[in-house]
């Protein structure tokens, strides 16, 4: 049940079958509070009150990191492969590397262009990384998809089919081997446990430093989406 007239403090109050108070801060800064039925509304307000500070922190870090996040736009330089290249619109009927300008068809979404650009590096650069980290994991994945989902970089299934996002491509070339090791060694431990890290970093002991600064690097899951 959702009471959508109500609001605290200025922010909606969203009330539902919940056990515990929350306050949510979108990617947008905007803020909601969530509550249980049947709390007084005067309670909600001195938890509210009483993270004031709380959530204008987290409302400025989500603004930051919304203006971080890189977007597609031609003439403005791409990550790609930990360098850059700039893409623009010339008389070409497919995608062209020249250097570091890639030049994309006047007709038509130059940032769809560009997306499918690097869905064929992709599949030209992701294959082999993959065969030499099976060798040396002893796993080989069933299967391989490459697509754009805005969430995640890869994932792993039981049956041994690896999805990898097409946005690693625009990602050092070390950040991709640690998305390939850990997809792979979730072919022996199907969990984030102790053991599954132990067995990452095993093969790359400087995983907990790759995975951090890939998660600096979020914003380029939706480089090519409108927000
Ligand atoms: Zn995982």
């Amino acid at each position: 049940m959702i009471d959508h007239n109500s609001m605290i403090m200025g922010y909606p109050l969203l009330r539902s079958n919940r056990r515990s108070i929350s306050i949510k801060v979108d990617k947008n800064g905007k803020v909601s509070i969530h509550a249980p039925l049947f709390v007084p509304e005067a309670d909600i307000r001195r938890f509210v009150a009483a993270k004031q500070a709380w959530i204008q922190q987290a409302q400025s870090k989500q603004l930051l990191k919304k203006e971080l996040a890189p977007k597609f736009a031609v003439g403005e330089t791409m990550p790609y492969l930990g360098g850059e290249i700039r893409v623009c619109t010339g008389d070409v009927r497919n995608p062209v590397l020249t250097g570091n300008v890639l030049t994309v068809p006047q007709r038509g979404k130059p940032d769809q262009h560009t997306l499918k650009w690097l869905g064929l590096q992709a599949k030209e650069y992701l294959p082999p990384r993959i065969a030499q980290w099976s060798k040396v994991m002893g796993c080989t994945p069933a299967s391989l998809t490459i697509a754009n989902p805005k969430t995640r970089w890869g994932s792993m299934k039981s049956d041994g089919s690896l999805r990898l996002n097409v946005a690693l491509m625009l990602c050092p070339p070390a950040l991709i081997d640690y998305v390939i090791v850990h997809e792979l060694s979730h072919m022996v431990h199907m969990n984030h446990s102790p053991a599954f890290h132990a067995h990452v970093d095993r093969y790359l002991p400087d995983a907990e430093a790759r995975r951090k600064a890939l998660k600096q690097l979020g914003g380029y899951l939706t480089f090519f989406r409108e927000e």
